[in-house]
């Protein structure tokens, strides 16, 4: 790599979000040092964003840089994760500075609100591309998981859902309504909010935990196949968003609400015994839980209708292949 190429990467993210003081060394050596932490164990997630397919071309540099760590933080908050330092594998088409401005200012400012260090990284040419690899702290065996989920526990979801998928329409101009209902949209799929505080709050709570990353139904899917358990669903309790019911009608939320990806919120099981731990949370002016359901025996998602019908509604998630 030239002199110049290397001057880049400590202008723009030399700065590395946070400073922490388990980074022995960060940026600039040829690999990072790192002190565990005793007591607990290390999570380690990553996730690749490519342009085109994961986010429209064109969306700014700042959303990227954003998304980018966001969806990384959500995985860490879905396993109960504390985040500590990431990684960044960076493929740009060319070096235009102020979109790596922007770019590094997205994604070490997110850093920073949730005191985590960028240690390392490599950067290439191509077509658009990023993967983050970021690392997280849980106390020794309380790691959040998908298997664990037991008939009788709830079935809950924080904040609301669909809300991304619609916002994406708005981005795209597929989808027209009020000015206010389509900017609270468009803001929730361009700065999805990752629940990390939650993650860690369900540790010892929750039987199982998920994100939401490619639509309600086909995570909590997941979640079932890994805990070898069915759920019931009820369509009159997912927290549908006042603009979601502004700008989608009636069965085009549910819809949404099902099968949009996007959201990055959580979804959890609690068993009965439980469930009344949660009051600590809504009691903080944290993000509102609903409980949409019931695990049971049976496997098979079935979603139930206002009614008390169970129905059998095929809903797409997102698939890549
Ligand atoms: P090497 O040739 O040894 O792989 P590089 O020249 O690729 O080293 O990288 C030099 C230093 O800059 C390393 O510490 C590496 O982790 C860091 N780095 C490279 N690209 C990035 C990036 N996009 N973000 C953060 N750190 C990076
Ligand atoms: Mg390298």
């Amino acid at each position: 790599m030239s002199v110049s190429e290397f001057e880049l990467i400590d202008r723009y993210f030399g700065r590395g979000g946070r400073r922490r003081d388990d980074v022995l060394i960060g940026i600039g050596d040829d690999g990072a040092v790192l002190r565990p932490r005793p007591g607990h164990e290390l999570v380690l997630v990553t996730d690749t964003i490519v342009a085109g397919v994961h986010f429209p071309a064109t969306m700014t540099a700042v959303d990227v840089g954003y998304r980018a760590l966001a969806v990384n933080l959500s995985d860490l908050a879905a396993m109960g994760a504390e985040p500590a330092w990431c990684s960044l594998a960076l493929t740009v088409p060319q070096a235009d500075e102020a979109w790596l401005q922007g770019f590094a200012d997205g994604l070490l400012g997110l850093a920073e609100r949730f005191d985590m260090q960028l240690v390392g990284g490599d950067t290439t040419r191509g077509p658009l591309t990023v993967t983050v690899a970021a690392h997280g702290w849980v106390p020794a065996g309380q790691s959040l998981r998908r298997a664990g989920a037991g008939a009788g526990d709830g079935v809950y979801v924080s904040g609301s859902l669909g809300d991304a998928a619609a916002g994406l329409r708005v981005v795209v101009g597929a989808t027209e309504c009020d000015a206010d209902s389509m900017s609270a949209l468009t803001r929730r799929f361009l700065r999805p909010e990752p629940r990390v505080a939650l993650g860690q709050f369900l540790r010892g709570i929750a039987s199982s935990a998920i994100d939401v990353s490619d639509g309600l139904a086909a995570d909590l899917r997941h979640v079932l196949d890994a805990s070898g358990r069915g759920a019931e669903v009820h369509l009159a309790r997912l927290p549908i968003s006042a603009s979601l019911r502004a700008c989608e009608r009636g069965d085009a939320a549910i819809e949404r609400a099902l099968g949009g990806g996007d959201d990055y919120e959580l979804c959890f099981t609690v068993p009965p015994g439980r469930e009344s731990a949660l009051g600590a949370w809504r009691a903080q002016d944290g993000v509102p839980l609903t409980r949409i359901g019931t695990v049971v025996e049976r496997p098979g998602l079935r979603f139930v209708e206002a009614g008390g019908m169970v129905v059998d509604r095929h809903v797409a998630g997102y698939a890549h292949f």
